[in-house]
């Protein structure tokens, strides 16, 4: 079966030791079937879903169709101020919707969701859901924000928006690739005319928001000082750090966030909130070179004054907001755009502190945004009007502040994480507004976020502080429920009786007892699989629709990305690099071992301990051990090829590049305890390797995920 990874997976090439510049390709067949909205698999047997991507898919039943069309029913599609909004101020729409790779694949294609246009329901998608997909695929090209001031939308999941300056332009948060901030670009020069980019500003330290800078400014400019690279506090600690110490982890989760595996369809991928997806080109990072420090900081570059409001911590570690005095505009970086936002990312990351979040914008509102007469950001379209900036502010304040504050009230009765999910729900006012709308985040998995984030995991109930593990507590289950045909045969009950989230709690029981029940993991991802098309979140959705299609085509076995972006190596510390070798060492292997090595690199003055003992790597920056069994001494620029993986380090030690002085023997010890970690580890029971239906491969240049989102 030829499966590839195709997207270019940003957090996991950052440990992969694979080769520089291995960009993933696509296969051929692959990119056509890409083309069509809904890939050509043979047909599905008769009574099933009729264009499904996949043989065992199953259409939407009359309980999901009924549920979406009470969401239809109630939702307030009156409020059409959103259509317009996304199409004001459209100046010119590219040649073309692809976008392509230097390596030669497609780097980027907004007509594989074309077909969301073409319908004005589908009863296998969330009509919300619907709405934001289809406003976002109609994001075409340039925009005129207000005079001076320009977005390319819809090249990217990111916007890259051009300020006008008095000799050419401000460039905010070139996207996640050089390809499609380069096509944004050209589209710019084209119709507002040539001018070079003399200043970059990153919002935040997410890779969507700096990825492409090397498609719009030349490195030796920067470093040069022609053209300032502006950042938040703190940008170069998170820009990487964010990802490194759980990055496999995260990397696997974003299968099921983004549903990678999803191709572009009614019954699948459907579009990831934010934006429709994620290019997959050449991503990079050229550091800032000019840190705004303080909290409020004002600075003018090129004859445009700009404000710049510091918020960690909030969405990102390491964010501003920027206001622009002398044209009251109001750039919101991804504190506000057009979405409730992750607390809790299905991905993982640390969870995030709503109440800040929520204080920032109220800080925004308070300072800027009684001024503004338009606001615009790094995801969606502006809006215009002071009325209007000021009602988005305030209910993006309350929408943040209101989940942390009722979740805690709640808390403090007792509900539990376990619990909060069924009992939070957004206040009407709030909700009904569609930029307060959960396609990032949810009230569902937001809610048990701010929960962790306060009180942690445990629910209190003695049960669950140490529970056996699922594997181990399911076959009582099933034992005790009269085993396996008892409970089919309930959960098929269940699932035609459309108690989905109730036959979910039985199956997954006897999936995890007999993890190669095919029929048991089939009625389980039919059961998923209803419950997919019912969420309003594409992140929800996807997840389900993700664990559906393991469970009836196991995990694809093929390559990783294999690819390490030299940017993102140099920007990583050689501290944090160490710290990661040591979640890499298998401490069951390094039973008995015990060695100091120091490790000097004199081009940037570092100097490391690193000890492994009780079989334990730890590592200190500005010490030296005395009788340390072995010094390594070799500039940070030669180490880098060894954390891409390009060159290793006995041969760096071989060819004099590496000095050493001491006992070598301890770095092979120190090797036989490393684990190069797979991207393709289980996560639902019986998955692992191919099942059924192996040649089944709807993989597409799909939806991938950048850190942090
Ligand atoms: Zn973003």
């Amino acid at each position: 079966m030829c499966f590839r990874i195709v997207p270019f997976v940003f957090v996991a090439f950052l440990f992969a030791c694979g080769q520089e510049t291995d960009r993933p390709t696509v296969p051929e067949a692959e990119q056509a079937s890409a083309e069509t909205a809904v890939p050509a698999v043979e047909l599905p047997p008769m009574g099933e879903a009729v264009g499904h991507f996949h043989p065992k898919g199953k259409p939407p039943s009359e309980h999901t169709k009924k549920i979406l069309e009470q969401a239809r029913a109630e939702l307030p599609f009156a409020d059409k101020r959103d259509f317009e909004e996304q199409k004001k101020g459209f100046i010119a729409a590219p040649k073309s919707r692809k976008i392509m790779a230097d390596a030669g694949h497609v780097a980027w294609d907004m007509d594989r969701f074309q077909f969301l246009l073409e319908s004005e329901d589908f009863d296998s998608i969330h009509p919300s859901l619907l709405r934001q997909s289809v406003l976002n695929t109609r994001e075409d090209g340039l925009y005129e924000v207000i005079p001076g001031i320009y977005q390319v939308r819809g090249f990217d999941l990111s916007n890259i928006t051009f300020i006008k300056g008095k000799t050419g332009w401000i460039v905010f948060d070139p996207l996640v690739a050089a390809e499609t901030a380069r096509a944004a670009k050209e589209l710019v020069d084209e119709h507002l005319g040539e001018r070079p980019v003399v200043a970059v500003i990153y919002s935040h330290s997410h890779g969507d928001h700096f990825g492409g800078v090397r498609g719009i400014v030349d490195e030796a400019d920067v470093r040069a000082g022609k053209v300032p690279i502006i950042a938040p506090r703190d940008f170069m600690d998170y820009a990487i750090a964010e990802n490194i110490y759980a990055g496999n982890a995260m990397n696997r989760r974003l299968f099921y966030q983004y549903g990678v595996l999803l191709p572009a369809s009614p019954f699948g991928h459907v579009g990831q909130g934010l934006a429709q997806g994620v290019a997959t080109g050449n991503t990079g990072l050229i550091p800032p070179t000019r840190i705004v420090e303080k909290a409020i900081e004002e600075l003018t570059i090129d004859g445009v004054k700009m404000v710049f409001q510091n918020t960690p911590n909030a969405e990102a570690p390491s964010e501003m907001n920027t206001y622009f005095p002398d044209m009251k505009a109001l750039w919101m970086a991804e504190n506000v755009t057009g979405v409730f936002h992750n607390i809790y990312t299905l991905r993982g990351t640390l969870i995030r502190d709503a109440l800040a979040w929520s204080k920032y914008i109220n800080e925004a509102l308070y300072l800027y945004g009684k001024q503004a007469e338009v606001m615009f950001a790094s995801h969606h379209w502006p809006r215009w009007g002071n009325e209007r900036v000021q009602e988005v502010l305030r209910g993006q304040r309350d929408l943040y502040a209101n989940i942390h504050n009722q979740v805690l009230h709640f808390a403090n009765q007792g509900v539990t994480i376990n619990q909060i999910q069924n009992v939070y729900e957004t206040p009407a006012g709030i909700a009904e507004q569609w930029y307060n709308r959960g396609y990032h985040g949810s009230p569902e998995h937001n809610s048990r976020g701010v929960i962790n984030r306060y009180l942690g995991y445990w629910d209190v109930n003695p049960t669950t502080l140490i529970p056996l593990s699922p594997a181990d507590s399911a076959p009582i289950y099933v034992e005790m429920m009269g085993g396996a045909n008892k409970i089919v045969a309930k959960g098929k009950e269940l699932h035609d009786q459309g108690r989905y989230f109730e036959a979910t709690e039985i199956l997954d029981k006897l999936v995890h007892a007999e993890p190669q029940n095919q029929e048991a993991k089939d009625l389980l991802a039919d059961v998923f699989e209803q419950i997919g098309y019912q969420q309003e979140n594409p992140g929800l959705r996807n997840s389900f629709l993700a664990g559906a299609y393991e469970l009836r085509s196991g995990i694809p076995e093929g390559e990783s990305p294999k690819s390490t972006g030299p940017d993102m190596i140099r920007a990583m510390s050689t501290e944090l690099f160490l710290e990661f070798l040591g979640i890499r060492m298998d401490s069951r292997k390094a039973g008995g071992m015990e060695f100091t090595i120091n490790l000097v690199t004199p081009d940037n003055g570092e100097r490391f301990v690193i000890e492994l003992s009780d079989s334990t790597l730890t590592a200190i920056e500005g010490f030296q051990a005395e009788d340390a069994d072995l010094t390594i001494t070799i500039d940070r620029a030669d180490l880098e090829t060894v954390m891409m993986g390009q060159k290793t380090l006995v041969a760096q030690i071989e060819d004099g590049t590496a000095k050493v002085e001491g006992n070598q023997e301890v770095l092979n010890q120190l090797a036989s305890t490393l684990v190069e970690f797979e991207l393709g580890f289980e996560i639902l029971p019986g998955t692992k390797g191919p099942t059924a239906d192996a040649d089944l491969n709807p993989f597409e240049v799909g939806p991938v995920h950048l850190g942090g989102e």
